[in-house]
């Protein structure tokens, strides 16, 4: 129904809400005054017939007292006059019917004989029924009952009802045409509107608008409408011109867009063409930098070729007599030559580097022992600059490992030098430690702190770049090529670590570098445990310097001693007294002998002084070794005397040793060993009757050789090619070979398989390659041609004594050793000696064969510290693997070096090695290593001392 009326038109609506209203208004009024005209009418109607009830009730009590039923009918037919009144009734007091009164010709109801209605007003069958008492002096003596008609009543109502409906109609449509104009009044402007949207709506035209017909509510309603359209057509235009700008911005971008990719077509084709051009550049470069590779590798042979001639030319001329002046001179040009062959092998190397064809060896080491020989052979230039030489390797660091020692070397050589270099006064300092580790590998972190001049912060970016350099000036005061840190980079990157360094300017630098080094085989780590006699020891440092103390009380601890510390002489009395006096007394006392106020030897001497204190061992650390200091400080009451840098292994072993000793007195033998003159040398090669055969191109390279050789008393024979080479050896059996690799007609490594494949005993001649080319794969290739070994050139007197030593027939060595004592002090024996009965070190007898040269003597006692614990580490993995032919070759060349360096008990026990591993026998190679270990650590010592 709602929604029946909700869809009907306005028109509609407005009719229904007029009329509906107006119907139950007029409906509402008429029922109202119809039953306010029947209430009305009704109740006079009573009002009425209860009077005439009344009234002839009085009239009547007499009839009824005297019973006069007549004269009771008379009376009520008095009521004929009155038309309603149907019929009357008179009942006695009992009810029985007395009088009755019927009007003619009207139907009515039948007047019962008995009175049944209560006295009252009633309704019934259209007729209303008057019934009361009619009473004499308070007393009911009958009843009167009127019955009136109600048909004046319907007629009355009939009457309302057929005038009432005209009258509606006729206000309805009194009403209808009243509305019209009121229709029209809303429903025309609305009309209007809805014309005026339609056309707007099917034209979309916005300019249309409704016409407005007053200022009521529809007027505003169309205003708005208007307002409305006047928004939407202005945001049409506006739209419309963002849309002409879209458009034309469009078009200017698909322009701008087609102008673009023409140009990046056109960029496309030149950037191919530049990578074609790259490509082809890159060959070229690529072919340069072979090429420029094979260059550097030529020149520097070429270079080092002349080089070899001026350094070895200068060297012999420097052991004839000369004139101070031109001793001075020859001394500057040496120096120079070798700075320049530094520089040639640092542009070697990292020319090597950069072409990718640096590989790395993989050896076994001990890292204790490298590090420990690498800080000797820097001690001496710290010591000349007055600088104090630190270095600590954590004890957690693993000793034993894998990897290649020498280009390990090369980087701390680098960092400490210019650590030296860069530093006046103060100390530097060689950190190790652990940085990550694996079971099978170890990452290590090395650093070197100094106290030097230190780098301004812009300038750190550089260092590591090649040819960098901090600063001019400084270079020139300093020299270098500034190619030390860009190689150690490199290197440091190829086994697997990083470098870095932390640096204020005036204060110091700390470089630091890792490494990543396979560990050994668990068994042979075994072997280094810690010293058993040392546990448990209290041993006192006294040292002003808090590094060093630090780096002590480290190690100590590692080997199980109690530490106490001192940082003077008289702290260190106290602590020694108070130790006494509580009955827990050092037993060893570490003295730093430059120490203010109270220095090491005076601070020893004061503890020697007291008596109680005979049984506590002093030791004495100092910087520098002077001549007699060994003799002097045991006189005071020393029991060992140590110069610094020492190894952590003879520090143990000298403290092991001064436990066991029962006298207090010194008996140390870690004395310095005084300097010997040339003059007392003997040459123990003077009486050698090898036959050596030379076989060199250059005539200078070929005096070096020859000169040195005749320095050791030996002649030999020269070819100048293979062809030549092949000519001689016809016709004299030589007892050794060495031939340079790259010679004209015939060159070194053809010369050496037409040797090896020959059917005569020549074959078997040792031949050694004199090659500048110091690669690893320049030596596996002279191996592969057959050659037994190869010095690098420039030849030195000490790779030819090697060679010689580890080459030439075992008998003919013998003999040379035997024949070789011209000088009483050289107790070196035949191998058919007890090797417990031979001297560790035949210092006399080395000096001898080295001519007297102390700086040759260097040379080589650093060159064999540096190589044989390697070696040795070496030899115990190949017993360990039962590898016998590896360990015969290993045993070997430990034998020649320790022969060319006069270590005779170290040589005899090699023999017996090499010997013991020809045959296979492992039970007596486990006892003869442990034996060699010992008596090589104590060579060790002994070298380490001089000169
Ligand atoms: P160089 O062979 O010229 O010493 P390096 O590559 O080893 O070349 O060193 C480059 C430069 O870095 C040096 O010239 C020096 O200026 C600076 N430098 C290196 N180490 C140190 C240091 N410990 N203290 C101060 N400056 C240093």
């Amino acid at each position: 129904m709602l929604s029946t009326f909700r869809h009907m038109s306005i028109r509609n609506k407005l009719l229904i809400t007029v009329a509906i209203p107006l119907c139950m208004a007029l409906g509402a009024a008429a029922c109202f005054v119809v039953a306010a005209d029947y209430l009305l009418f009704r109740q006079n109607l009573v009002k009425n017939v209860s009077g005439n009830a009344n009234a002839i009730a009085m009239n009547c009590r007499a009839a009824l007292l005297f019973d006069d039923s007549a004269s009771a009918a008379e009376t009520l037919s008095a009521l004929s006059a009155i038309k309603h009144i149907n019929s009357a009734s008179i009942y006695k007091e009992q009810g029985d019917l007395f009088a009755q009164y019927q009007q003619e010709d009207v139907p009515t109801q039948a007047i019962p004989h008995q009175t049944t209605r209560p006295v009252g007003t009633n309704y019934e069958g259209g007729f209303l029924f008057v019934t009361q008492e009619i009473i004499h002096e308070n007393e009911t003596i009958g009843y009167i009952c009127l019955v009136s008609d109600m048909s004046e009543l319907w007629l009355r109502l009939r009457l309302y009802i057929l005038g009432g409906i005209p009258v509606l109609l006729a206000v309805m449509i009194f009403a209808f045409f009243m509305q019209m104009p009121l229709r029209r009044l809303i429903m025309d402007p609305l009309s209007q509107l809805g014309e005026s949207t339609r056309k707007v709506t099917e034209m979309k035209d916005y300019s249309i608008r409704a016409v407005k017909t007053g200022d009521d509510e529809l007027g505003r309603l169309v205003d708005q409408f208007n307002e409305m359209l006047k928004q939407i057509e202005s945001r049409d235009v506006a739209l419309q011109e963002a849309r002409d700008q879209l458009e034309e911005r469009v078009r200017e971008r698909t322009s701008a867009l087609e102008n673009s990719t023409q140009q990046l077509l056109e960029a496309n084709q030149f950037l191919e063409k530049a990578t074609r051009h790259a490509k082809e550049m890159a060959a070229q470069a690529e072919a340069a930098n072979i090429a420029k590779g094979e260059f550097l590798a030529n020149m520097s042979h070429e270079i080092r070729t002349p080089m070899n001639g001026v350094i070895g030319m200068v060297g012999l001329l420097l052991d004839t007599p000369l004139a101070p002046e031109q001793q001075r001179y020859a001394e500057a040009i040496h120096a120079s030559g070798e700075v320049l062959l530094g520089l040639i092998n640092d542009i070697l190397d990292f020319s090597k580097i950069e072409a990718g064809k640096l590989s790395l060896e993989i050896l076994d080491f001990d890292m204790e022992i490298l590090l420990d020989d690498f800080v000797a052979t820097l001690a001496l230039r710290a010591q000349q600059k007055g600088l104090e030489l630190v270095y600590s390797m954590e004890p957690a660091v693993p000793t034993l490992l894998r990897g290649d020692p020498g280009r390990l070397r090369q980087i701390l050589l680098n960092l400490c030098t210019n650590s030296i270099k860069f530093t006046e006064k103060g100390e530097v300092a060689i950190f190790v430690m652990p940085e990550e580790e694996t079971p099978e590998t170890v990452v290590l972190r090395f650093s070197v702190r100094d106290t030097g001049i230190g780098i301004p912060e812009d300038k750190i970016p550089l260092l590591f770049q090649k040819f960098s350099q901090v600063d001019a000036s400084i270079t020139r005061r300093f020299g270098g090529s500034g190619l030390g840190l860009a190689i150690s980079k490199q290197l440091a990157e190829l086994m697997g670590g990083e470098i870095g360094v932390i640096s204020e300017a005036g204060k110091g630098s700390e470089f630091w570098f890792t490494v990543t080094l396979e560990k050994q085989s668990e068994a042979a780590r075994n072997k280094f445990v810690q010293p058993m006699e040392l546990k448990g020891i209290r041993v006192l440092i006294v040292d002003d310097n808090a590094t060093n103390r630090e780096i002590l009380h480290t190690r100590f601890t590692f080997w199980g001693m109690e530490v106490g510390e001192a940082e003077s002489g008289k702290e260190a009395l106290q602590r020694l007294h108070h130790a006494f006096d509580t009955d827990s007394p050092y037993q060893i006392a570490i003295l730093d002998m430059q120490m203010p106020e109270m220095d090491g030897e005076t601070l020893g001497s004061a503890i020697r002084a007291d008596k109680r204190m005979a049984d506590l061992r002093l030791v004495l650390l100092t910087s520098l070794g002077i001549r007699g200091d060994a003799r002097h400080f045991s006189e005071i009451g020393f029991n060992a005397y140590l110069t610094k840098p020492f190894r952590h292994n003879e520090l143990k072993t000298v403290l092991s040793h001064i436990l066991l000793d029962n006298t207090s007195e010194s008996t140390s033998p870690y004395t310095i060993a005084t300097r010997h003159t040339a003059r007392e040398i003997h040459n123990c090669f003077a009486q050698c009757k090898a036959r050596i055969l030379l076989a060199e191109d250059n005539i200078t390279n070929q005096q070096v050789a020859l000169g040195i050789l005749r320095k050791m008393g030996l002649t030999a024979d020269v070819a100048a090619n293979g062809l030549e080479v092949l000519d001689v050896l016809s016709s004299i059996p030589y007892d050794i070979i060495f031939m340079d690799v790259q010679m004209p007609e015939m060159d070194g490594l053809e010369a050496t398989q037409h040797i090896r494949n020959s059917n005569s005993p020549i074959r078997t001649i040792p031949i050694i390659a004199m090659t500048a080319h110091a690669m690893a794969s320049d030596r596996d290739q002279c191996l592969e041609a057959g050659m037994n070994d190869y010095v690098a050139k420039p030849v030195s007197p000490e790779a030819l004594a090697e060679a010689l030593g580890k080459w030439l027939p075992e008998d003919m060595f013998g003999r040379l050793a035997q024949k070789d004592t011209p000088n009483p002090a050289d107790n070196s024996a035949g191998d058919v000696d007890d090797a417990t009965s031979l001297p560790v070190w035949n210092r006399e007898n080395f000096l001898a064969r080295i001519m007297g040269d102390e700086n040759l003597a260097e040379t080589l006692i650093e060159a064999f510290l540096d190589d044989i614990p390697t070696q040795i580490s070496q030899l115990s993995e190949y017993v360990a693997r039962q590898d016998f032919s590896s360990a015969t070759r290993c045993a070997h060349t430990i034998k020649g070096a320790a022969a060319n360096m006069s270590g005779e008990k170290v040589r005899r026990i090699a023999l017996e090695i090499e010997i013991a591993a020809k045959d296979g026998n492992a039970g007596n190679l486990n006892i003869l290593l442990s034996e060699l270990a010992l008596a090589m650590e104590t060579l060790c010592l002994e070298l380490k001392r001089f000169p």
